[in-house]
């Protein structure tokens, strides 16, 4: 069987795909420096390098271990702080993926599959988005993962090197079988702050606008379920395995859900109302995106098995009962 380095692996995208290799029969090692990620999420059947993503030798070490395919989710990913701290998401998100491509193709590794994200498209220009989207990411975040996409690109054309990026919409969820319970420190996202708030860690939480041109007045995203995105990571690795071409993909749902929604869903999964506020427009935040994902569809045969809204707050709310 194959043999796959997840840089990233303990994280909370990164421990599902371990999951889900596992389950498939891949041999799987994690590199993680475990700045995000969590022991809890660690498997016992995957082997585990701690080190970090700038540390060249302990790169080149990892991908001499006769790798055939690397993941790498070893992003920074906090759009507000990539805007505060640039430098920070220039060496971890450009400097720590040149690293990897560096000792990928130092090592023979010729097979990546990288987390890229929705964030690369920027302000819609028309819905649903498909790839061929022009790319105006407008946060730092987003132009990293843009510019890493541009890197494999090239390397693909110049080298012995195929890849498939990952535009994520919003990853939402957890594995429904409770294995992985490493919950996000301090989460930026919509979600698990509302588990938040719904447990009582919070009092309360904002909901970032609410005049917005959208049916209730509140963003609409689209909310993809962690293990379908999982899923999609080992489809992709056996892609590249089987025809070595180089693909960008869209995971999604294909349908926007409004922030109101995920609120309302969540109190009816959690019983009871949920402290919130309405507060101003987050500064950059386009009011609706949703995924054509058709070609994920077409290329992997992967489609979401999670489409409820309620069924995927529950696989997170099971964890705090
Ligand atoms: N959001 C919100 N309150 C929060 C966090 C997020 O109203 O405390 C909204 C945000 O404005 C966006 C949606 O929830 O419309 C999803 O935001 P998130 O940060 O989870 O993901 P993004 O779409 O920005 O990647």
């Amino acid at each position: 069987m194959a043999k796959v380095l997840v840089v990233g692996g303990a994280g909370y995208i990164g421990s599902h795909v371990v999951k889900e290799l596992l389950e498939n029969g891949f041999e799987t090692v994690v590199y993680d420096n475990m700045s995000t990620g969590q022991e809890v999420n660690l498997f016992a059947e995957a082997g585990f390098i701690r080190a970090d993503i700038l540390d060249t030798a302990a790169l080149d070490k990892a991908m001499a271990q006769n790798i055939d395919v690397v993941i790498h989710l070893a992003g920074k990913k906090a759009v507000g702080e990539s805007m505060e701290n640039p430098a920070l998401y220039a060496q971890n998100n450009l400097c720590g993926s040149i690293n990897i491509l560096n000792a990928m193709l130092a090592n023979g590794v010729k097979h990546m599959v990288f987390s890229s994200s929705a964030s690369v498209y920027g302000t819609p220009q028309y819905l649903p988005i498909d790839e061929n989207h022009p790319l105006n990411p407008i946060s730092f975040y987003g132009y990293t993962k843009a510019a890493v996409e541009e890197y494999m690109s090239w390397y693909a054309t110049l080298k012995d090197f195929n890849y498939i990026a990952l535009r994520y919409f919003n990853a939402v969820g957890y594995a429904a079988d409770k294995s992985i319970t490493g919950r996000e420190k301090n989460p930026q996202n919509l979600l698990p702050i509302i588990m938040e708030t719904a447990s009582g860690k919070r009092d309360s939480f904002s909901i970032f606008g609410s005049d917005y041109d959208t049916p209730d007045g509140t963003c609409g995203r689209d909310y993809i379920h962690v293990s379908d995105l999982a899923t999609a990571h080992v489809l992709a690795v056996k892609k590249l395995l089987a025809d070595k071409k180089s693909y960008v993909l869209n995971l999604g749902t294909g349908k926007p859900t409004s922030v109101q929604e995920v609120l309302t869903a969540a109190e009816n999964v959690v019983g009871r109302r949920i402290h919130h506020h309405y507060a101003p427009r987050r500064a950059g935040d386009p009011a609706v995106i949703y995924a054509n994902a058709k070609r994920a569809e077409e290329v992997l045969g992967w489609k979401p098995r999670y489409t409820n809204i309620e069924e995927i707050i529950k696989t997170t709310w099971n964890l705090e009962i």
